[in-house]
């Protein structure tokens, strides 16, 4: 589904990505940890085209991407983003949110949109908030609308950059849960966390970053139990 060849990135003289090679096939669920400023932002945004890579190569369903030869805006209709902070349209209430996208960018009819966008609120668990404007709704509301309004595209990949990192803690729960939901309906996803938990429980693969290269890739059973690195071992007794 993604293939990343030989990845790099710098900011200025920073080199943030090193020789990055990894690849996340159809229904995986691929959890990126790492220390902060590892990279792992910078990663996903390569793999959504907000970050120009130097080099190397991403490839989407065995078909390389680059800006020279593909509308990147047609791209990321395919891989949906969920970040820390929401980044709702505060002056458009909750539908309006999520039918936003595919009614400016797709130019799909209205009523059906509408349709689809409330059977979205539903799996998400906020159809009755669909009135509302953001200012109204709790943090892990606020995500789960974000979650909405990215599946509302019908993308095939969803990227997650710590999406409950800025939640508190009784909330994150319901975001990781409407997650999983996802996860286990077949989304191919690359989710950023600091939650073992979730990782553990939801991840196919586990990924850990170190100073811009990958440094384990691990079954979540191996990874928490038998890792193979050193410095795996060390993330670990930093965070569990
Ligand atoms: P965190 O867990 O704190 O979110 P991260 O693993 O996501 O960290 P990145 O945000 O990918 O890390 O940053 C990797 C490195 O690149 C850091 O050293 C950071 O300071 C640097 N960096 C990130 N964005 C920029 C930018 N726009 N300009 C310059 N340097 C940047
Ligand atoms: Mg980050």
């Amino acid at each position: 589904m993604i293939k990343i060849e030989k990845l790099h990135k710098s900011y200025g003289s920073l080199h943030v990505l090193k020789d990055i090679n990894m690849s996340v096939y159809e229904s995986e669920v691929v959890c990126l940890v790492g220390a902060s400023g590892s990279g792992k932002s910078t990663l996903l945004r390569c793999l959504n085209f907000l970050e120009k890579r130097e080099s190397g190569r991403i490839s989407i369903r065995g078909e390389e991407i680059s800006p020279e030869t593909h509308d990147i805006n047609n791209v990321r209709q395919t891989v949906g983003m969920v970040f820390q902070h929401f980044n709702l349209f505060p002056h458009k209430t909750v539908l309006e949110n999520v039918i936003e996208a595919p009614t400016m960018v797709k130019k799909i009819p209205k009523d059906q949109v509408i349709a689809e966008a409330k059977e979205l609120l539903q799996k998400v668990g906020l159809l009755d908030k669909a009135n509302v404007y953001p200012s109204k709704l709790s943090g892990g509301q606020k995500q789960r609308v974000a979650i909405a309004r990215s599946l509302a595209m019908k993308p095939d990949i969803m990227l997650f950059d710590e999406p409950t990192s800025a939640l508190d803690p009784q909330l994150v729960g319901e975001v990781l849960l409407t997650m999983k939901a996802l996860a286990d309906e077949g989304m191919t996803m690359v989710v950023v966390t600091h939650e073992m938990g979730f990782a553990r429980e939801v991840a196919d693969w586990i990924v850990l970053m170190d100073d811009g290269r990958i440094i384990e890739r691990n079954r979540p059973n191996e990874f928490f139990n038998h890792p193979k690195e050193q410095r795996t071992k060390e993330f670990l007794q930093t965070t569990l």
